[in-house]
């Protein structure tokens, strides 16, 4: 018997995710907290014993429901959070918990590349729609869609452009069904959605704590949004899905001094933002507004020119594939590098690095 023939299609079908994550001396490519974590974080998790680690976590972490409540200033009752092993956790159980196999999901390309990853998981179906030329999504065609799901990504990864508040409130207004908007990088943008999740009962905000709060590892996110929905995405979940590491890990990230940390190294990042796009430019690239911890640089040789750059240490997202309905992408036939923002110190080798590429091109 060959027990290929007895997976499930979407699983058997679908590509394993890959990425290039062998060692490199500055490793820009994922968007993580180039500075690291913060020791509040660090401590949390050192203190923890035998006596911790040997019991159970809770079932769905209950008291950090109301941790990510007050940091998101969230005071209505009726609204409440579930937490995940990481927002992807978050996003597959939100699929599950409202979209039946065969329903589909509606969002705008190029957008969060797990996206599509759970979604078949779960045998949902794909309406792909295009960002618009300035970034936005076409509010009423993704209405149009009557998806039972649909996914805004503001920030959105990989472009780090923001989707415009008229059009995330249109379709939050007038989907049909759920509409998930993922603030993964909110606390580098100066706008947030949080507050549809307040007004409507169909909307989840998540986020995560693997971004500003650099805690990739640990895998912690969440989402915020009415009760009655929260409490759905965690049946879906399932109990016991975050670690008591990462529960610990979360309460001191949203501790005072570990808030601290983050609003610092987050002003840190975007300072070196700025350097980071004024160094682009120097260098006649056109990197599109980033209102996150990375850079989207529409390149026509984005995947050599990664290539170079890991063989002089420096390693970056190379992106392909990209639509070339969107006249940034059209130029670039495609092709895009993704710079995660880091210390200066990291900037500088990727654009020393960059500097001999070109130099030798
Ligand atoms: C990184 C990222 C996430 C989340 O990741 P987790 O580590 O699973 O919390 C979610 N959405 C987007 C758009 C991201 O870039």
């Amino acid at each position: 018997m060959n027990v290929s023939t007895l997976a499930r299609q979407d699983v058997a079908a679908l590509p394993l995710y890959s990425a290039d994550t062998a060692p490199c001396a500055v490793d820009v490519s994922d968007n993580t907290n180039l500075w690291g974590t913060s020791p509040a974080v660090l401590d949390a998790v050192a203190a923890l014993g035998a006596s911790e680690i040997s019991r159970y976590p809770a079932l769905y972490s209950e008291s950090l429901r109301d941790t990510v409540a007050a940091y998101l200033g969230i005071q209505n009752d009726d609204v409440g959070a579930v937490v995940g092993c990481g927002s992807d956790n978050v996003l597959d159980s939100a699929m599950r918990a409202f979209a039946e196999r065969g329903d589909s999901i509606a969002f705008c390309d190029p957008t969060f590349s797990m996206i599509p990853v759970f979604a078949r998981l779960n045998g949902l179906e794909l309406v792909r729609l295009s960002l618009h030329e300035n970034f936005d999504v076409d509010a009423e065609r993704l209405v149009a869609a009557h998806a039972k799901l649909t996914y805004l990504c503001t920030p959105n990864n990989p472009t780090a452009t923001t989707i415009s508040r008229a059009a995330v409130e249109y379709v939050c207004e007038h989907a049909s069904g759920v509409v998930i908007i993922d603030e993964a990088y909110a606390e580098f943008a100066d706008d947030s959605f949080v507050d549809l999740a307040n007004r409507h009962e169909h909307v989840l905000v998540t986020r995560t704590c693997s971004k500003a709060f650099g805690m990739a590892g640990l895998r912690a996110g969440y989402g915020v949004g009415a009760r009655t929905l929260t409490r759905l995405v965690e049946r879906a979940r399932g109990p016991y899905t975050l670690n008591i590491a990462a529960e610990a890990a979360m309460r001191a990230a949203f501790s005072e001094r570990g808030l601290e940390w983050m609003r610092s190294r987050r002003d840190d990042a975007l300072q070196s933002r700025i350097l980071l796009r004024d160094a682009l430019r120097a260098r006649a690239l056109e990197p599109l507004e980033s209102h996150a911890n990375f850079v989207c640089v529409p390149l026509a040789s984005a995947a050599e020119t990664a290539r170079g750059l890991r063989e002089r240490g420096a390693l970056v997202r190379a992106l392909g594939g990209l639509p070339t309905d969107i006249p940034a992408f059209a130029n670039s036939a495609g092709s895009a590098l993704r710079i995660g923002v880091g210390p200066v110190a990291a900037m500088d080798t990727v654009l020393a690095a960059y500097d001999e590429v070109r130099a030798c091109a």
